[in-house]
């Protein structure tokens, strides 16, 4: 068995997953699951994760954040399979009407949206019916929200290294506080990352949302559609334009030294490209602020990053420390906001690093050995 990892063929929008040879069974990660075009843009990469998954359950899923095109496919991909432990950040009521603000105005069918909205009210449980075990990373600032939502029952976890396997069969939930948190199993390691919230961003999410909740609460809001475009025009008004970007992280690399990363079909390792182990996931994080706390709780792991996710889809980014081999970059290839941004792949190729465009129409796998 070998180690081989995949960025998905989804348009605008991200799907990654991986299996990895533990001790001779396969260990399952992936970290998001979601295109712009819903479903149909999603259907081809589902039926290809099956094709060399089947249903077995995902070990390992880290949602990086709440936006439809990173998030639309779960329910399809958890459906009969289900996941052992998901990481995903603590969503907020805001941030859960942004979500369904977004699925309401979406292209979306009207039978997607219908599978979609319950999600949107109350993701946790909806998870939790899929999950073992989920752990939510925390924001410190997630605690003083000015309204009331107490996260439900579970163990706050201080600490900045947990043992995956002292997660246990039962379902719990686990509240990570740390905003770097590393996750071992004898064979691989994980690391995920919150960023903190910018304080700016803050302002300006507050504003929307006590504007939106002067006289309805998330519940009602959530439940009416036109109480959602409402909102939504408000949130455009105050944000100006969509500021909340703030993504979980995931870092993964083998544990034992000497392997070597190498792209696809080339069945001749010794003459092949190698690259080095680690892959950094980075959703739609902006990483120019980021960059530095990230670095120290990778601490030397920062040097292994040998395939690198292009935050963003490739959106305009103060972010310029492009020191890895592979930057793969997802993005539609008729979306609206011209991403991947040219300024973006002129500093990656200022870097040297080699670029893989991932599409519609292409699809960027590597393997590990
Ligand atoms: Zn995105």
């Amino acid at each position: 068995m070998e180690n081989f990892f995949e960025f998905y063929a989804v348009g605008q929008g991200l799907f990654y997953g991986g299996c990895i040879d533990f001790c001779g069974k396969p260990f399952r990660i992936v970290y998001d699951c979601g295109s712009s075009d819903g479903l149909n843009g999603l259907l081809p990469a589902l039926n290809r994760y099956a094709r060399y998954n089947g249903t077995e359950p995902i070990d390992l899923l880290v949602l990086s954040h709440f936006h439809f095109d990173h998030f639309c496919g779960i329910p399809a991909l958890l459906k009969n399979r289900g996941a052992k432990l998901i990481v995903m950040p603590y969503c907020t009521p805001f941030d859960r009407l942004v979500l369904a603000s977004e699925i309401e105005n979406s292209r979306l069918s009207s039978d997607e949206k219908d599978l979609l909205r319950p999600w949107c009210s109350d993701p946790l449980s909806l998870l939790g019916e899929y999950a073992e075990n989920i752990a939510v990373m925390m924001n410190p600032e997630d605690f003083d929200e000015e309204w009331e939502d107490r996260p439900r029952d579970g163990d706050f976890y201080q600490g900045n290294f947990i043992n995956l396997e002292s997660f246990n069969r039962q379902r719990k939930y686990v509240y990570l506080m740390q905003s770097s948190v590393r996750l071992s199993q004898p064979v691989w390691e994980f690391m995920v990352h919150r960023p903190k919230l910018d304080p700016k961003k803050k302002k300006l999410r507050e504003a929307a949302v006590s504007a939106a909740l002067q006289q309805k609460s998330p519940e009602e809001i959530l439940g009416d559609k036109n109480e959602l475009k409402k909102f939504s025009r408000l949130l455009k008004a105050a944000c100006k334009q969509d500021e909340n970007l703030d993504s979980v992280l995931l870092y993964h690399a083998p544990i034992k030294k000497g392997m070597r990363a190498s792209e696809a079909e080339c069945p001749c390792p010794p003459y092949c490209k190698t690259m080095r182990t680690g892959t950094l996931l980075t959703g739609d994080a902006d990483l120019a602020n980021e960059w530095a706390a990230l670095s120290s709780g990778l601490r030397d792991d920062k040097d292994n990053i040998g395939i690198f996710q292009v935050p963003h889809h490739g959106a305009a980014s103060g972010f310029t420390d492009y020191r890895f081999d592979v930057c793969a970059v997802s993005y539609g290839v008729k979306n609206h906001y011209g991403h991947p941004k040219p300024a973006t792949l002129k500093e990656i190729n200022a870097h040297g690093c080699e670029l893989r465009f991932v599409n519609e129409n292409n699809n960027y796998f590597y393997r590990i050995y």
